[in-house]
């Protein structure tokens, strides 16, 4: 990706102050990059140093979670939380419990959560966090004392009006419940508002865990109208099996579509005649097992494994697992295979290179920053909701997501026209983002 001479001088200190940190500096070099013709148009953004405030997190937090197991054994892991902008409202994002967990997969979440948030238009900052902790075979107590471990050390760092954490890879109702309770003894407060993706019971949303999944075929079916297409009758390959997939899945079925492989660590699920959720649901949650275990359930399904889905055939492609999941021979063989779009349910799931090739090859192409922003957006619903205490039906909600989804997938189209990149939504949602988060900047003054 070329640079100009302003945006180069703020990579390479991003790449000096962070080193080591790959997936931080791919995620700012694309920001970087897209956003060059507004410096242009605007150089007083560069006196103000806007981008080197912008790629410098506001705060780190790195701590030691010691927690014991079933057996009576003592583990070491490291949790983070980082809060990179708080320009447009307190913190916001998830946290991640896996073992590739580390502060620069941290930051690079946190990083896109700038310009996801700022494009949600609901008042949320940045934030991301968690441990690199396996909850792979882990049992219910295993993992309610870890949670309460974590929450031990956070429950300092966050609130309502500073830090708001949610769910990612890992982290689902059974967790947050966990951490609130945790949260809510230490502060002998309870104070709903402090964490999202809460249970209905503790002041969850309805919708919540839908939301991420929803939001990305309510914007695949934004990007699909603008090219005169719909989900009636096309096929889907979707990565992933955890919650974004499962609930993305669950409405292109609704809306038509075929969905005809998913898949895990383990490998991937073939069906020409459709994926059935509800047996991945009592696989992924019930029995908390791998895919492999889907033929068992559905004999006709054929099972690959150790396989990405990308050379299974299809007209759309969400990839709904994790970062760089799908690389420039994925995006070659999804290409010649015919397909149309492809919407990111992940955080930054594609390669540049993958990404290049799809832009190259005409392929609509939205990013997870525009595409999975439904979860996020639902979350600052749930704020709402809890600042009210007040509960909206699962309709109401629902409509509200499928609302700013449309909004954010005109945003970036509208957006990217401007800046002469028409059709092209990862100029458009970085620079979108960007001019609302570097507006918010320049009103607060040098902080
Ligand atoms: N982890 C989700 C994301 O990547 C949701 C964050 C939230 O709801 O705060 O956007």
């Amino acid at each position: 990706m070329a640079l100009d001479s302003t945006t180069t001088a703020v990579y390479n200190e991003v790449v000096r102050r962070n080193p080591a940190e790959p997936e931080f500096h791919q995620a700012a070099l694309e920001v970087l990059h897209s956003i060059q013709p507004v410096l242009q148009q605007q150089p007083e953004l560069r006196d103000a140093r806007l981008l080197e405030r912008l790629c410098e997190p506001e705060r780190q937090v790195m701590f030691r979670v010691v927690w014991t197991d079933d057996r009576g054994r003592t583990h070491v892991n490291r949790g983070f939380r980082v809060g990179f902008s708080s320009a447009l409202g307190p913190y916001k994002g998830g946290l991640r419990f896996h073992r590739s967990v580390n502060l620069g997969v941290v930051k690079f979440l946190a990083f896109e959560q700038i310009f996801k948030n700022a494009l949600t238009g609901l008042g949320i900052g940045a934030g991301k966090g968690g441990a690199d902790f396996d909850p792979s075979g882990r049992s219910d107590g295993e993992i309610m004392r870890f949670c309460q471990a974590y929450m031990t050390e956070l429950h300092r760092h966050i609130g309502p009006h500073t830090d708001v954490p949610a769910g990612d890879i890992g982290v689902g109702g059974r967790e947050i419940g966990y951490l609130f309770g945790q949260y809510k003894r230490i502060t002998n407060r309870f104070d709903a508002g402090t964490l999202t993706g809460k249970d209905l019971v503790l002041g969850g949303s309805f919708v919540r865990p839908e939301a991420t999944g929803y939001g990305v075929v309510y914007f695949v079916e934004a990007m699909l109208a603008e090219r005169g297409h719909s989900l009636e009758d096309k096929t889907v390959v979707v990565s992933g099996a955890g919650n974004v997939a499962q609930h993305a899945m669950a409405k292109l079925q609704q809306m038509g579509a075929t969905v005809v492989a998913c898949s895990d660590s383990s490998g991937y699920v073939h069906d020409p005649s459709g994926i059935r959720v509800d047996v991945l649901r009592e696989i992924k949650q019930n029995q908390r097992r791998k895919l492999d275990a889907y033929p068992e359930l559905v004999p006709t399904a054929r099972f690959v494994p150790d396989r990405a889905p990308w050379d299974v055939p299809c007209d759309i492609a969400v990839p709904s697992a994790t970062q760089n999941e799908l690389g420039e021979a994925d995006a070659i063989a999804l290409v010649k295979n015919g397909l149309i779009a492809v919407a990111e349910g992940a955080n930054m799931p594609c390669t540049p290179k993958a990404i290049d090739i799809l832009h190259d090859a005409g392929i609509a192409f939205a990013p997870g920053k525009a595409a999975n922003a439904g979860g996020v957006a639902t979350s600052a619903l749930e704020m709402q909701q809890n600042a009210s205490r007040d509960r909206w039906s699962f309709s109401d909600t629902d409509k509200t997501l499928a609302d700013t989804m449309r909004n954010i997938h005109s945003s970036c189209l509208i957006t990217a026209a401007d800046y002469e990149r028409p059709g092209n939504y990862v100029v458009g949602a970085n620079i979108s983002g960007f001019l609302t988060v570097a507006s918010a900047m320049n009103t607060l003054g040098l902080v």
